[in-house]
C-alpha cells in the first residue's frame, strides 16, 4: 500500500473526482480505504442505543485504492509515488521513504 493513515489524497475517478481529504481508514486486504468527506453516503438506520433517533446517517463509504492518489504534503500535488531507501539515523537500518514524483522529496 502506498498510501497511509492520515495522508491527504485527491480521488482520481468515479463518483467523487477531484475531490481531496484525509485517508481515516484503511483496509488493506480490501484495496480500500475511508476518505474524510469523501463518498458520503446515506444510511437508513433504526433507531439503536448509540442513534436513538433512527432515521437517515450520513457516512464515508470506502473507496478503491486505485480511484486515489497521495497528495504530496511538500509540493501539494497528487503524484505517484516513488521509494528510497534511507539510513535511520537510530537504528542505522536501511528504511524505505516514499518519494514525490514531481518534486522529488521524500516523505
Ligand atoms: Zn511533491
Amino acid at each position: 500500500m502506498n498510501v497511509r493513515k492520515n495522508d491527504t489524497v485527491m480521488v482520481v475517478s468515479g463518483n467523487s473526482l477531484g475531490k481531496q481529504g484525509k485517508v481515516l481508514k484503511l483496509f488493506p486486504g480490501k484495496s480500500r480505504l475511508i476518505i474524510e468527506g469523501v463518498n458520503i453516503v446515506k444510511r437508513h438506520s433504526r433507531p439503536s442505543q448509540k442513534n436513538p433517533q433512527g432515521g437517515i446517517v450520513q457516512k464515508e463509504a470506502p473507496i478503491h485504492l486505485s480511484n486515489v492518489m497521495v497528495v504530496c504534503p511538500k509540493c501539494g500535488k497528487p503524484t505517484r509515488i516513488g521509494y528510497a531507501p534511507v539510513k535511520d539515523a537510530t537504528s542505522g537500518k536501511d528504511k524505505k521513504m516514499r518519494v514525490c514524483k514531481h518534486c522529488n522529496e521524500m516523505f
